[in-house]
């Protein structure tokens, strides 16, 4: 995939600068250590054809919420990250984005706080998904960090070595994604999704403590209040997702994708007709702005 061409601009400590000329120091902590937060959020041409950044202030939350529990200063203000976060867009001339902005640190050897963060804001395109593509999908041999190690709730770059060791062992094995456990091997999520079953029409996902709270798992707990459907969070194991009629992943990236299967055991019930696909309708409607989806499928 290209992320970037000669014409891409960013946003860089408060510049709009194109991605070809912006400089990064080599001598950074973020890059040495993986110590840097970040986001991943979305944009979205919505169904009255204008750019909507989904759940900004959320996101910017989490961003900030992210670096002050890695003890990195922080002195933006959503207001500001969301005006340049849709100028980016604007310079780019791109409506389904996605959106990475990166809080770094500069380096310092003796582990003391740093004085200053820097930020940057990068976008690339990204087309909504309305297909029904079904996801195969296998147990990790990686669980996820130990929340007594890491602070599991933050964005942390660092954790993500965890996720992309877990994704690349998947698909070496020829699954599409893995699913993590938690240290005490109960489901926990995927490399960069939260997860939900249904079983007899109702959702089950794992509550939080070992598990990144994630925006679009909120937005389905309201989605699930909208609809009446029922959902519970709470400790889950391997086996009630072996018993499970259907189950899915959830992410801004992910957005809402349905497993074909887990461990090469098919799902029971039909996509088509689970209350999950009725989830994943809602939501591209929600993120587009639709009143329903047919509307959005006939953009
Ligand atoms: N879990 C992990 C590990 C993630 O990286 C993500 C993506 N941020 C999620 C869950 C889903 O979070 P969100 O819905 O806020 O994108």
């Amino acid at each position: 995939a290209n992320y970037y061409n000669s014409e891409t601009v960013l946003w860089l400590n408060g510049e709009f600068v194109k991605a070809s000329e912006a400089k990064m120091d080599f001598y950074s902590q973020s890059l040495h250590y993986g110590y840097a937060v970040f986001e991943g959020i979305r944009s979205y041409k919505t169904a009255s054809g204008e750019t909507k950044i989904f759940k900004a202030e959320e996101h910017y939350d989490r961003l900030r919420n992210s670096a002050l529990s890695m003890n990195m200063p922080y002195t933006w203000s959503n207001e500001e990250l969301i005006e340049a976060t849709y100028e980016v867009l604007r310079r780019n001339n791109f409506q389904d984005a996605y959106i990475r902005p990166v809080v770094y640190a500069p380096m310092n050897m003796s582990f003391v706080q740093n004085e200053v963060s820097y930020i940057f804001i990068e976008v690339w395109e990204m087309a909504p998904f309305f297909g029904d593509k079904l996801l195969r999908i296998m147990t990790s041999s990686f669980q996820r960090p130990n929340p007594k190690a890491f602070k599991i709730t933050a964005k942390a770059s660092g954790h993500y070595v965890n996720s992309i060791l877990a994704s690349q062992e998947a698909k070496t094995k020829g699954y599409d994604e893995a699913l993590l456990t938690d240290m005490n091997g109960f489901a926990a999520e995927g490399v960069g999704a939260n997860f939900f079953y249904e079983k007899d029409g109702k959702l089950f996902t794992p509550a939080t403590g070992n598990i990144l709270p994630g925006i679009t798992r909120a937005t389905v707990l309201e989605l699930c209040n909208e609809l009446g459907i029922e959902v519970e969070e709470k400790q889950i194991t391997l086996d009630e997702i072996n018993e499970a009629d259907a189950a899915f992943f959830c992410g801004t990236a992910a957005e809402v994708i349905g497993w074909e299967s887990f461990n090469d055991v098919k799902f029971k019930k039909n996509w088509k007709e689970t209350a999950s696909r009725k989830i994943q309708q809602a939501y591209l409607a929600r993120v587009t702005e639709a009143e329903v989806l047919t509307e959005v499928i006939a953009e």
